[in-house]
Order: C-alpha cells, then structure tokens, then sequence
C-alpha cells in the first residue's frame, strides 16, 4: 500500500510502498477514504515533537472497516470509522474513568506514537474508533475528526449559553468551525477576529455577527464597546501571544478564556485582573470519543460544514509546502482512490 511518512531524516514527507498491516487483538483494519493534512503533521514531520522517522502521518482519517480481530465487539466489517489524534487512551487512570481521556498520561496519537491515516490502510483500535454517521460526507468527516472536534470541545468548555457573546481569536480552519459551532450549535452571538480580511469574510458567511481586524483596531476595546462591558467568552485558535492578550482583555467580568492555539510563548495575565475580575483561562484539547460522536453529528444533520478541498495522495509533500507559505484557505484532504486507481 502506498503511505506518507516522516522521511529518514526527519524533515519532512515521502510516499513510499508499505505491508498492508495485520489486525492483532482488539483492532480493526480500516481501507482509508480521507485523511486531512494539518498543522501538527507538518511539526510531526519536521521532528518538532521528536524524531518519528519512517511513521506514517495522518491523525484526520476516516475509512471503512474491511477486518476485525475476533475479540472485537465494538465494530464490525462495513462501518464507517474516524482515524484521530486520540488513538487510544489507557482506559483505567483518573483521566480515562472521568471523561477526561485526552488527558491520559499513557495515550497514544495518529500519525505520531502509532501510524495514522495517510495510507490505503491503517489499523485502529476497535474501542477509540467512532463511528461516522449516514449522511454525513466522509471528506468533510475528516476535517471534524480534528478540528471540527478540537472547536467543538473549546466552544463546550467556553460554557457560553445561548444569546452570549463569545469572541473567536483566529478564523483560519479550525476558527471559522469555531465560528460555526458557536453560532450553529450553541446560539451564541460571534465575534470573529483575525489580521486577514479574506478569513473574516469566510466567518461572516458563515455566522459570525461582527469580523474585527486586528491588525487595524484595538479588538479588546470594540468588543467591550460592542458587548456592553466584554464577551462572556473567548476562544483562541490565533498561534499569536498577542491574540491571547487580547482575549483576556476582551473578556467581562467572571468570563472564560479557553486556550486552543499554540504558540510556545507565555501570556501576561494579570494577576488584579484575574482576581478582582473572576477572569478563568483553561486549556482543551481536541476531544472525547463522546465529543467527536457529537461533532460528526451536528455535521450529518449540515449545521456545521466544513470548508475542504481534495487531493491525491501523492500531492502530500505540495500541500506541505503549500501550507508553509501560508497559501491554503479551508481543509486540505487526501482523497486515497485519487492515487491509487492503478494498483487494483
Ligand atoms: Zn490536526
Ligand atoms: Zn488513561
């Protein structure tokens, strides 16, 4: 089977020619349909996160189950499966026996610790591969595998209610579902802010009821002035330490920060403002199998639709370098029939 990998020396991607992998107990063997191309690919594929030469990418993957080892109960031969960062988690510690197992000291991750989905098969373990509903497309599937879910979660844990204000820091692939899960899902009323004109009209299309560039006006400031005395929440998909700032500022009092970006800064919280404000700031990370199940189906019932354009797999290392220079709008997913036509 064809697959991308971190090539030998660890700074970027190849396709090479694999063994299609044998299922042992309690994991199912997947035929892949798509796999989105994201921002932690390229980092896994540089080494940023350690050295993974050889490990097949790929933590956005969705295809059907073509075999099952016999002790596998959860799935069976025919269903639609997501391939996700949380691959597995231990399933016994205080994280995994609290709805926290994305917090599982012992997880493991797609197209990191274990081969992913950017391959004609990947195998899965049974129990961590949520099912994708009828009706909704695979293609898009893949991109709620990891961002749809990851802005899903961070909106959750925001505890916006219904008719708040919320502020979405970053409207880039996983802002603008952001935008559309708070606005779609949630009812809350967006604020979407970002320094690129083009990505603030994506998320005025598609719900938020202000855009603000902050390249050209104080963001904390309009938002006070346009809420009344600040956001009841913000959501920061910017890898800026400047939009963190902001976000803390932007807030009312007793508001939420939730940190999803990550760039390898620190934020300057004040500590008066924290106190004396009641500001909380959390972190969030991806999602539970239970948020991903929820987020495939707020897709399959089209509240939320995710921007992705298909390729073969064969244009991986392009899209690497397209996604380098900053040139992609939306979701980029590799379409397997698209390359591999010829093999069968
Ligand atoms: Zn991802
Ligand atoms: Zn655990």
């Amino acid at each position: 089977m064809k697959a991308a990998v971190v090539n030998q020396a660890c700074t970027g991607v190849e396709v090479v020619e694999k063994d299609i992998p044998e299922v042992g107990a309690g994991e199912a063997l997947v035929e892949v349909e798509y796999c989105g191309v994201c921002h932690t690919d390229l980092h896994v594929a540089a080494g940023d996160y350690g050295k993974q030469p050889g490990r097949i990418l790929g933590h956005e993957g969705i295809g059907v189950v073509k075999e099952v080892a016999p002790d596998v109960t959860s799935l069976k031969v025919g269903d639609r499966v997501s391939i996700a960062w949380l691959f597995e988690s231990c399933g016994h510690c205080e994280y995994c026996n609290s709805g926290r197992e994305t917090l599982c000291r012992t997880v493991k991750n797609a197209g990191y610790t274990v081969d992913g989905g950017m391959a004609e098969y990947c195998l899965v373990t049974a129990d961590y591969a949520v099912k994708v509903p009828e009706g909704l497309d695979p293609a898009q599937a893949s991109s709620i595998t990891c961002a749809g879910v990851t802005t899903y979660k961070a909106t959750k844990v925001s505890g916006v209610r219904a008719g708040q204000w919320i502020a979405m820091y970053g409207a880039g692939g996983l802002g603008n579902l952001a935008v559309q899960y708070a606005a779609k899902v949630f009812n809350a009323r967006v604020i979407a802010i970002d320094i690129n004109d083009d990505k603030l009209a994506l998320a005025k299309e598609v719900g938020a009821e202000v855009t603000i560039n902050a390249a050209n006006e104080n963001a904390a400031e309009r938002i006070k002035e346009i809420t009344d005395g600040g956001a009841h929440a913000a959501v920061v998909t910017a890898v800026s330490k400047d939009a963190f700032n902001s976000a803390i500022d932007c807030v009312r009092a007793g508001g939420r920060v939730v940190a999803v970006g990550l760039p390898v800064e620190t934020m300057d919280l004040s500590i008066p403002r924290t106190v004396l404000d009641g500001i909380e700031v959390v972190g969030s990370l991806v999602g539970t199998r239970q948020d991903l199940a929820e987020a495939f189906d707020f897709g399959a019932r089209g509240l939320v639709v995710p921007v992705v354009q298909t390729r073969a797999l064969d244009e991986v290392g392009d899209i690497f370098e397209e996604m380098y220079a900053g040139k992609i709008q939306g979701r980029m997913v590799l379409d397997m029939k698209k390359s591999c036509g010829h093999n069968h």
